[in-house]
């Protein structure tokens, strides 16, 4: 299947899918759009597409090539992620660049792929420019971002700008109904997923994701104390850490991979070393993902129970609970006690964004939604 193949209904990606198809390459990209609108997989179709052996401009997703790059793990294509909240200027000055001017190792095309470019800090992106204005013609950077404010001028304008949108809700029902999910399940995964195809699919199709959302979802109507506030943090804390624990099995194989090809020889710390350090990084993003998931999927449910409170049922996310939004939609917690929760919550998550104790922060914001005492109906019947 090709890579492009999850952003199926996605215009921009169709665009640039033909873009890159007529070899009409421009050597710096910069993919900008909500989360959600697909910026990460357009980009890794593109280095798929780039470097594909068996359909050269498209990406066939099934040659060794393609699955390497699908997997992160073609030599040719690099990942810069931020380290923490930044991406330092060293990380552009001491790697990127000197990697930039070397020729591909094996592909067509040395491919960059910047995530979250707007945390180069301007020393970061200053450093970056010229190599983006005359880059080695083999050599293409995407920048990735959903903060165009946070990027300079100079940055932008040496990029081709691609805006991304997120999917429309029918055309992930659509993709998901053709996968074999049941309508009420396509529709529920295409709310959750808010424009995410990708998402969405896990949502449908792997059982974890659901069942943490299961436990995210039962919280509100768990929280009456400061001591449940405890006991419901430390189970988000725990599924985190269990994610990550899967994570790092699938990690495996691509250790004795690496202790394969290189044996025991000399010079081989370096590379270990690398690998160890990517799958850190890896599993950090796992951890903070899986955490600012739990805290936007509370937001949601106190979003619907506003919702339901005007009338506006039509847009509500968790369509599997109606009748305890209802329930807490007529209670007599005031407005105000909703919007500041779910204010809370997207502060929180914001907060787990910049490093804060990620234990510490979730507790501390589910201590402060027992504020929202659920409604009686509710206490003790589930
Ligand atoms: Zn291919």
């Amino acid at each position: 299947m090709s890579l492009w193949k999850v952003l199926d209904g996605s215009r921009a990606a169709e665009g640039l899918a033909n873009q890159v198809a007529s070899g009409e390459v421009a050597h710096a990209w910069l993919l900008l759009g909500p989360t959600g609108s697909g910026k990460r997989p357009a980009a890794v179709a593109m280095a798929a597409a780039l470097n594909c052996r068996v359909e050269p401009g498209r990406g066939c997703g099934e040659c060794s090539s393609c699955l390497r790059i699908g997997r992160r793990r073609h030599p040719d294509v690099h990942h810069i992620v931020p380290e923490g909240p930044l991406i330092p200027v060293d990380m552009i000055r001491d790697t990127v660049i000197p990697e930039a001017n070397r020729s591909p190792f094996e592909g067509d095309r040395k491919v960059f792929i910047v995530e979250e470019a707007e945390r180069m800090n301007p020393a970061a992106q200053n450093s970056l420019l010229k190599t983006l204005e005359e880059p080695q013609p083999d050599t293409v950077f995407i920048l990735i971002s959903d903060r165009e404010e946070e990027l300079l001028d100079t940055i932008r304008s040496r990029c081709r700008v691609v805006r991304m949108e997120p999917v429309p809700e029918e055309r992930i029902v659509q993709f998901l109904a053709k996968e074999g999910a049941q309508p009420e399940v396509a529709l529920l995964c295409a709310r959750l997923a808010e424009g995410d195809l990708e998402r969405a699919r896990i949502l449908a199709f792997g059982d974890d994701a659901m069942e943490r959302r299961r436990v995210w979802t039962s919280i509100p109507r768990r929280l009456t104390s400061p001591l449940d506030a405890q006991d419901a943090s430390a189970e988000i804390v725990e599924q985190a850490r269990a994610a990550v624990k899967a994570f790092e099995q699938l990690q495996k194989p691509e250790i004795e991979e690496l202790a394969e090809a290189l044996g025991e020889k000399r010079g081989t710390a370096q590379a270990r070393n690398a690998l160890q350090k990517r799958h850190k990084r890896e599993l950090r993003r796992l951890e903070e993902e899986v955490l600012g998931e739990a805290l936007q999927a509370l937001g949601a449910f106190y979003r619907d129970v506003l919702a339901a409170r005007v009338g506006g049922e039509e847009g509500i996310t968790n369509l599997d609970l109606l009748d305890e939004i209802r329930d807490w939609a007529a209670s007599d917690i005031p407005d105000m006690g909703f919007v500041t929760a779910i204010e809370r919550c997207v502060e929180a998550r914001a907060a787990l964004l910049k490093n804060a104790n990620p234990s510490l922060q979730i507790e501390a914001t589910l201590v402060q939604l027992t504020a929202l005492v659920p409604p009686q109906a509710k206490v003790g019947a589930i």
